[in-house]
């Protein structure tokens, strides 16, 4: 059996007493990619937050390779690396700056051959000696992804990776990650509005509403389970289901 990489068990976040994620449990195995979905304010990004340790669980907790993440902080985050819209590059270095910076903080060793292997993996060439901050938000999106890449992580916190691509580079986008996770053998967990998406790059779907985990399953056991072929109607459905109080 592929063993956990990752392992949340009953993972609550209150601020004072609004409770914005409510005891949640899943897994993602190694070589997974796992997608969570849920409408704005399900508590996606307090999740991303907790693993990434910038929000402090209220209770519960989180492993990564069996080890506690509050207790063995720094080494696991070195194994780990993320991208959201809302991490910004510094905007007066330039790609080819920026992701030789960013493999420094790693650590990486030859970061030199690690950023030229990047700026081609990810078809930065043309835009790799321009300032970060003349960038388009796709470019700096495609740059952010190859940013999480520096270290090879073992597990990657994607959040949005593809939100401002345009279709064709957004395809390329997801092949292209998917191709250097099945490298890696890592584990992914993945944040889109785009359901077509979600289904071509995700082993499983946890979907979330209101802070809690209301289907947990591969896309095809979800279609199955809520009789119906369109992940996006499912999800609308999940969305306005009324949270029912545990027995
Ligand atoms: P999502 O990413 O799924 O849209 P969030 O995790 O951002 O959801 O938010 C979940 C809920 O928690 C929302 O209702 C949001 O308003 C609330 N929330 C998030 N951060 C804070 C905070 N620092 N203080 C109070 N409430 C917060």
């Amino acid at each position: 059996m592929t063993a956990a990489l990752l392992r949340v068990r009953n993972l609550t976040k209150r601020y004072n007493s609004f409770t914005a994620v409510d005891g949640i449990s899943f897994e993602i195995k190694e070589g997974e990619v796992v997608s969570l979905l849920g409408p704005n304010g399900a508590g996606k990004t307090t999740t991303i937050q907790m693993l990434l340790t910038l929000v402090s669980p209220t209770s519960g907790e989180i492993e990564i390779f069996g080890k506690n993440l509050a207790e063995h902080r720094e080494e696991l985050l070195s194994m780990m690396n993320f991208t959201a819209p809302y991490s910004l590059l510094p905007y007066n270095l330039t790609p080819r700056e920026g992701l030789a910076v960013f493999s420094m903080l790693y650590g990486v060793r030859n970061y030199k051959e690690r950023v030229s292997s990047l700026i081609d993996e990810f078809n930065l060439g043309e835009l790799a000696d321009k300032k970060i901050g003349k960038l388009s938000s796709g470019e700096q999106m495609r740059l952010g992804v190859a940013k999480a890449f520096v270290n090879n992580p073992k597990l990657l916190l994607l959040d949005e990776p593809t939100a401002s691509l345009d279709p064709p580079t957004a395809r390329q986008r997801r092949a292209k990650i998917l191709e250097l996770i099945q490298k890696s053998g890592g584990g992914v967990l993945w944040t889109s509005h785009n359901m077509r998406e979600v289904e071509t790059v995700s082993d499983r779907i946890v979907f979330l509403s209101r802070g809690r985990i209301m289907a947990d399953d591969t896309p095809q056991n979800i279609k199955k389970r809520f009789g119906q072929e369109d992940l996006e109607e499912i999800f609308i459905t999940i969305a306005r289901e009324p949270l029912r109080e545990p027995s």
